[in-house]
């Protein structure tokens, strides 16, 4: 029986996403093999990734002179090949709002001067910083922040004006969940093991003009020239987790698009916060608006309370929703794939475990 998964990643896809793959499987269409076994120049396999970006583009509104890159490595290799590319008067400026943040901060300082502008470490990364744009360097060679942070539970609602210095942002546990307009900014990037597939494939949007020609510089491999010259097939692409994500976005085209995720999101989002916020046993460690509506962080106050919730949910058909080991407590995510009913029994669950344990 499958349970209602909370993991934050890899994590729940949606059921007639593992349907269809399960129906292909064996068999590809009228191909005679599965999809996992072609050769990623074969023509049915061209068809399958070009697909794949042109369906992504139309759902994200990507505009025309911004690439779609399918690369492997996480969010992880991308907090050093934005540096490594992006790099030209060798500084740029980082918001610290959790751990993510700060692995790409620490990841930059490697390879420039990378600047943190605003943290909010101060209060266990519960909120978003004021950011005073008069500390922005405006030689910067790029603005980094993560949109939302999967441990900590909080969001962009704004993004910052960032001017003429590209604007870069890890959406790794919010791309798809909502509409976004790429044009405010340089570079967007997310690992697909949250909200678009399975791990093992990494997206990058990128605009035009950040794609450069780094020579001898950097090696073949980390440099985004290579892989928007090749169609992302300079070498191998992860080529089942690519076919996975086109079987995610068509499901999102099926059930309304991004405006229609975003209400499904913002609906399952507030079922949560609501009882939260009325509940005498739990509580969100999140107020205001950086609630982020992927990932809810909440505790009892209590760390064997905790535990016992944790262990009674699981038994309960409710897994994964032990927080962040940094952070303790609980923490639902609801990414895209998780259904209302999903929330709505966990719901149902923590309100009579409120009742048992007051
Ligand atoms: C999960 C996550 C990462 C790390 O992704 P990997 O693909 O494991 O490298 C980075 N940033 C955010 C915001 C994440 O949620």
């Amino acid at each position: 029986m499958r349970v209602f998964n909370f993991s934050a990643g890899p994590a729940v896809l949606p059921e007639d996403v593992l349907k269809k793959a399960a129906s292909e499987l064996l068999e590809y269409k009228d191909s005679g093999q599965s999809v996992m076994e072609m050769s990623h120049r074969s023509k049915e396999y061209g068809e399958i990734i070009s697909s794949v970006e042109a369906r992504f583009r139309k759902i994200l509104n990507v505009p025309d002179n911004y690439k779609v890159l399918f690369l492997q490595g996480g969010a992880s290799l991308q907090f050093a090949m934005i540096p490594l590319n992006l790099k030209k008067n060798g500084k740029a400026d980082y918001v610290i709002t959790g751990q993510w943040a700060n692995k790409a901060y620490n990841e930059g300082k490697k390879i420039l001067e990378a600047n943190a502008v605003a943290s909010s470490k101060d209060k266990t990364f519960s909120y978003i910083p004021e950011l005073d744009s008069s500390k922005f360097d405006k030689d910067a060679d790029f603005f980094h922040i993560c949109a939302n942070n999967t441990i900590y539970g909080t969001r962009y609602t704004d993004f910052p004006d960032t001017k003429n210095v590209p604007l870069v942002a890890d959406f790794s546990s919010c791309i798809l969940s909502e509409p976004v307009d790429i044009t405010k900014f340089g570079l967007i990037y997310a690992g697909a093991q949250k909200n678009m597939g399975p791990a093992g494939l990494t997206v990058v949007i990128i605009r035009d003009d950040l794609i450069r020609d780094l020579g001898d510089s950097v090696p073949t491999m980390l440099s985004y020239k290579t892989h928007a010259d090749n169609g992302s097939m300079f070498n191998t692409p992860p080529t089942y987790g690519i076919y996975i994500l086109g079987l995610v976005l068509e499901w999102i085209e099926n059930n309304g698009g991004l405006a229609a995720m975003k209400e499904r999101n913002e609906k399952k989002a507030a079922m949560l916060y609501d009882f939260l916020d009325n509940s005498k046993l739990f509580k969100a460690t999140v107020s205001g608006k950086a609630r982020s509506l992927m990932n809810i962080p909440f505790i009892t106050g209590n760390e064997e309370l905790d535990k016992k919730f944790i262990s009674e949910a699981k038994d309960a058909g409710f897994i994964n929703l032990k927080g962040h080991r940094s952070v303790g407590g609980m923490r639902a995510s609801i990414y895209n794939a998780m259904p209302v009913e999903g929330v709505q029994h966990l719901v149902e669950f923590m309100k009579k475990f409120e009742e048992d344990n007051a």
